[in-house]
């Protein structure tokens, strides 16, 4: 794919979109995930201007890639997860990563999860329902 030499993009002067000529690059910082800043030349007033354009999301493993939500496991409290396992919230309507599993000091099994939109998240996992005893005589639908 050719890099196109003009663009469309808020001339500041104009205070209108106008067709804008790409002149030059600034040379870019460490990191390739850092925006790209790119002189531009507005072709209606002449003025240039500094633009930032923002990282192209790379195809492949990126820290910063989405998950999918169709690859993760539905979040419930007695399922039992993996560390690196994608799983997805219901009641938040947000997917995270299993970062860690851990048991608390009351035997609970809990799993730290880092969640896209919500942050870091301790959940329970393995949870035993208290009326395990009645399983046998009770649909496991009714199980709350
Ligand atoms: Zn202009």
């Amino acid at each position: 794919m050719a890099r196109t030499k003009f663009m469309m993009h808020d001339c500041a002067y104009c205070h209108k979109q106008t067709k804008m000529e790409r002149i030059g690059e600034m040379p870019s910082s460490a990191t390739e995930n850092d925006p790209i800043k790119v002189w531009y030349r507005c072709t209606r007033c002449k003025h240039s201007a500094l633009i930032t354009i923002a990282p192209v999301s790379k195809e492949k493993g990126d820290a910063g890639v989405k998950i999918d939500r169709s690859t993760c496991i539905e979040y419930s409290q007695d399922k039992v997860f993996s560390v690196g396992q994608a799983i997805y919230h219901s009641d938040w309507d947000d997917v995270g990563t299993v970062l860690k599993k851990d048991k608390m000091s009351n035997g609970i099994h809990s799993i730290v999860v880092s969640f896209e939109k919500s942050g870091e998240r301790k959940l329970m996992e393995n949870v035993v329902p208290e009326a395990s005893e009645e399983l046998n005589t009770q649909p496991i639908t009714q199980v709350s």
